[in-house]
């Protein structure tokens, strides 16, 4: 057992490149040197705003945003719990990013859709899965502000 205990390094890897998990967990995006415009594209060649060249410099994005758009998913791949919410989330850097919410009934929302657009919500983690390596795999999720 003590042999398992000691096996290489099975720190949390993330699901998606742009999430960090040190020191603690949030996006990072891409921004255009020229004209300020941030991509979740890490790898990004040119800039479509303005067409500068990257490749551009690494920024923290903010762990709030605000609910764009929203859809309840009731059927899903097998093995998935549905229903549950997908959403575009708006980051105040201009960023879009397509998520889970999480925290929060869906059957609710579907009996009143408007209470979700704009709304505020922050970023959480959870463990998804384990790869093969035995690394937990996190993946992220927005919830609704708590304040
Ligand atoms: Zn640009």
């Amino acid at each position: 057992m003590a042999e398992q205990a000691q096996a290489s390094d099975t720190s949390p890897r993330p699901i998606v490149p742009f999430l960090k998990l040190t020191p603690k967990p949030h996006l990072v995006g891409s921004k255009c040197v020229s004209c300020g415009a941030v991509y979740l594209d890490l790898k990004r060649l040119a800039c479509s705003k303005c067409f500068a060249h990257g490749p551009f410099p690494e920024v923290k994005l903010s762990d709030h945003g605000k609910v764009y758009v929203f859809s309840v998913v009731h059927q899903s791949f097998p093995g998935i719990k549905t229903p549950y919410v997908t959403a575009i989330v708006d980051l105040p850097e201009g960023v879009s990013v397509r998520s889970t919410l999480v925290d929060i009934s869906p059957e609710e929302l579907q009996k009143n859709p408007k209470t979700a657009f704009d709304l505020p919500v922050e970023l959480t983690t959870s463990v998804v899965a384990k790869d093969r390596e035995g690394h937990d795999v996190i993946g992220f999720a927005y919830k609704p502000c708590k304040h």
